[in-house]
Order: C-alpha cells, then sequence, then structure tokens
C-alpha cells in the first residue's frame, strides 16, 4: 500500500474524494466547516508538492438531478479562503466543463468539481461513471472517512482504475490508525464505554468488543434494557422488550470471557420525558412506574470515573443520558471530564459515533482527548468488525 508522504506528485494530476458534506443555512453559507478543514492536511501536501488537485464530494441527498441547494459551488469561496488561494469551479463533474477546466489545471492549482450525487451512477457504484471520473486524473487519494463504508463510484469503484497510484489521505489514515489502536494494539486496561437509546444498534459494537475490551460499561437508554431483562423494575424507562435475551446473552458472554461489565446503580428519574419533569434519584432498578430513567446517578458517576480514569485506552460511543436536556446531562458531561484527566494521565482516548461526539463539540472538549472520530456510520462499523468498502479498495 501507497502512504501519501512516500508518493511523489511532481506533475501528476490527482483526484481526491473528500466529504465536504457540510450543513448550509437558507442563504448557502456553511454553517459548521469542521469538515472541510479535515482535508486540508492532505490538499496542501499535494499542492505543495507540485500535484494539481481535483477534489469530489457529495452533498446533502439530491434526488432528481441538478439542485441549486445541494450545489458545491457554495463552498468554493470558503476553501479558497482556508488555502489561501484560487479555486476554480466545473458545474458538472464530468464531461465538457469538466475535462476542459482540468486540462488546463496546472501544478499547484486545484479544481473543485460538482456534486457527484446529480448523477444516480455515484451511489450506484456505476462502473462507467466512475471511469469517466478516473480519466481526470492520474492518481486517485481517498481522504472521505464518512462516506468509506459505502461502496459507491468514487469511494470504491474508481479505485480500481488506478492500480498503482492509489492511496489514503491523512484524515482516513488516521482514523484507521486510531481505531486500530483499540481493536488491535491498546494499552491495557481497555475500557469501551456505550451509551445512547438503544441496545439493537450497539449488538454488534459490543459483540467484536467483548473479545477484546476489560471493561465495558453501559449508560444511556439501553441500560434499562438489560436491567428488566435482569428482572429489576424499570417503571417508563425506555425498553427494547425484544432485546432481552440479547441482553443476557451479552452478561453472560461478558462474564465467561472475563470482561468486567458494568451497569448504572442508580439513576435520575424524572416523570416526564421534559426538561422541566419532576426529577428524582433512585436505585436502577427500582423505577417506580410513571418514572423514566434519565440520566446516570451520582454513584455511578462515582463509579464509572474510577475505571475510566484507570485505564490507559478508551473507546467512547454514546451519551449516559438525554444530554440534550440540561438537567439530565450531568452524567455525560461527568464521562467527558473523566475522559479528559485520562487522557491528561496518557491514555489513549478515542470518541466516535453520532452523539457522543456531538457531546464533547457542546462542552468544548474535543482538543482535550486524543481523537475524536468524524465519520459515524462509518466508525461504527469499522469498530463492529465490518470490512468497509472503500478502505478494502485501497487496503487491498
Ligand atoms: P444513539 O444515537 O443510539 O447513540 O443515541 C443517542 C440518543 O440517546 C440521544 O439523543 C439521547 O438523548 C438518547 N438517550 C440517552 N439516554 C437516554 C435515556 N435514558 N432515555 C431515552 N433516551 C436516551
Amino acid at each position: 500500500m501507497i502512504h501519501i508522504n512516500e508518493f511523489n506528485f511532481e506533475d501528476k494530476r490527482v483526484i481526491m474524494r473528500v466529504d465536504f458534506n457540510v450543513p448550509l443555512n437558507e442563504k448557502h453559507q456553511i454553517t459548521d466547516d469542521t469538515r472541510i478543514r479535515a482535508a486540508l492536511p492532505s490538499i496542501n501536501k499535494i499542492l505543495d508538492t507540485n500535484g494539481s488537485v481535483i477534489l469530489m464530494s457529495h452533498l446533502g441527498r439530491p434526488k432528481e438531478g441538478p439542485e441549486e441547494k445541494f450545489s458545491l459551488k457554495h463552498l468554493v469561496s470558503h476553501l479558497s479562503e482556508l488555502l489561501n488561494k484560487p479555486v476554480k469551479f466545473a458545474d458538472d463533474c464530468i464531461g465538457g466543463s469538466a475535462n476542459e477546466l482540468v486540462s488546463s489545471l496546472k501544478p499547484g492549482e486545484i479544481l473543485l468539481l460538482e456534486n457527484l450525487r446529480f448523477y444516480k451512477g455515484e451511489t450506484k457504484g456505476d462502473e462507467e461513471f466512475a471511469k469517466k471520473l478516473a480519466a481526470l486524473a492520474d492518481v486517485y487519494v481517498n481522504d472521505a472517512f464518512g462516506t468509506a463504508h459505502r461502496a459507491h463510484a468514487s469511494t470504491t469503484i474508481i479505485a480500481n482504475f488506478f492500480p498503482g497510484a492509489k492511496m489514503f489521505g491523512y484524515l482516513i489514515n488516521s482514523e484507521l490508525d486510531s481505531m486500530d489502536t483499540i481493536l488491535h494494539s491498546p494499552a491495557k486496561p481497555l475500557t469501551a464505554i456505550l451509551g445512547g437509546a438503544k441496545v439493537s444498534t450497539k449488538i454488534n459494537i459490543i459483540e467484536n468488543l467483548l473479545d477484546k475490551v476489560d471493561n465495558l460499561i453501559i449508560g444511556g437508554g439501553m441500560t434499562y434494557t438489560f436491567i428488566a431483562a435482569k428482572g429489576g423494575n424499570i417503571g417508563s424507562s425506555l425498553v427494547e422488550k425484544d432485546k432481552k435475551d440479547v441482553a443476557l446473552k451479552i452478561l453472560e458472554e461478558a462474564n465467561i470471557k472475563g470482561v468486567n461489565i458494568l451497569l448504572p446503580v442508580d439513576n435520575i428519574v424524572a416523570d416526564r420525558f421534559d426538561n422541566a419533569a419532576n426529577t428524582n434519584i433512585c436505585a436502577a432498578d427500582e423505577i417506580e412506574d410513571g418514572w423514566l430513567g434519565v440520566d446516570i446517578g451520582e454513584k455511578t458517576i462515582q463509579e464509572y470515573i474510577q475505571v475510566i480514569e484507570n485505564s490507559k485506552t478508551i473507546l467512547w460511543n454514546g451519551p449516559m443520558g438525554v444530554f440534550e436536556m440540561d438537567n439530565f446531562a450531568k452524567g455525560t458531561i461527568s464521562i467527558a471530564d473523566a475522559l479528559v484527566k485520562a487522557t491528561e494521565k496518557g491514555a489513549f482516548t478515542l470518541v466516535g459515533g453520532g452523539d457522543s461526539v456531538a457531546a464533547i463539540n457542546k462542552y468544548n472538549l474535543s482538543d482535550k482527548v486524543s481523537y475524536v472520530s468524524t465519520g459515524g456510520g462509518a466508525m461504527l462499523e469499522y469498530i463492529e468488525g465490518k470490512e468497509l468498502p472503500g478502505i478494502k479498495a485501497i487496503r487491498g
């Protein structure tokens, strides 16, 4: 496999898949440019070493061909500011205008192609479409981790046309490094903290992690399926009745494999799903009818902090409670703080997948943990042990 640092980009045309699927407001202004910034190191590396860059991405979910609100032209001026150089724009990702602009592209210059998903061939993984994109360049770089779990034309199929000139960009490399640290070479003890709403969406991750972790901390809405399965009273808390068997199997497997599995011992309960609800604190398995668990309690927080601060490698996915409501956010904030402390003590800490990333950003702690993943679905699938098509296309 070729590493981006070892490749000579001099006079090469590089087509690079990035994830510029950024949120835009009604005036088509970017409201969060994290994904664009994440691709800058790879773009700059190629431009600085005298290659030219052709960027391709999707934006939103256009249904039938081009739509103004999903045009990547809205990103041109901001990208140009970030790179401190002009960015050319092709109003079609294949065909006349793209070909023309590409043929006049000089070393050190950059061109952004229009939204790939204006063509159905992109999400269908169409080979002809991929071939037309491939014809624009000498080298293929994939730095779009957020779409690496999709076998689309620009993320996977296109790689076939670059047998000796395909590689990951810096973003995908660092995402893979951090996940591989957790999965294959963690300093021990290794702790996974899993929260969020449902057990059903986390079963595969738990299964894969049970062979690797020393401690598995459970929080959030999925707690109550475990507690109910063990015969506890969970009142009106979130529960997946058809997953109680799975919960029991997980507990049994953890026991057999010597994994220390931690469930909440106490909870904050509310009399309705509302920030202004009446609240109380009670033992995790003694929630009365009419009350529902919305956060982990103080005893649980202290227990969890102890384990986290004594761990050397930590993965966190999913909030500990309904953190979007301020009164039910303490558990999630405390876990985030514990992760920061563990990081300060030298632990490797990875936060990834959906709402735990939202939480760590909300509390402005993202630069105080070792790594925050940019890829929700892709990250979860990788941790589940699945082979991601976009990764396989390059790694082989
Ligand atoms: P997930 O996408 O599975 O990680 O779930 C995240 C969601 O789980 C967030 O919107 C939280 O508000 C929600 N959540 C966390 N704890 C609870 C709980 N005790 N009851 C209901 N929802 C919860």
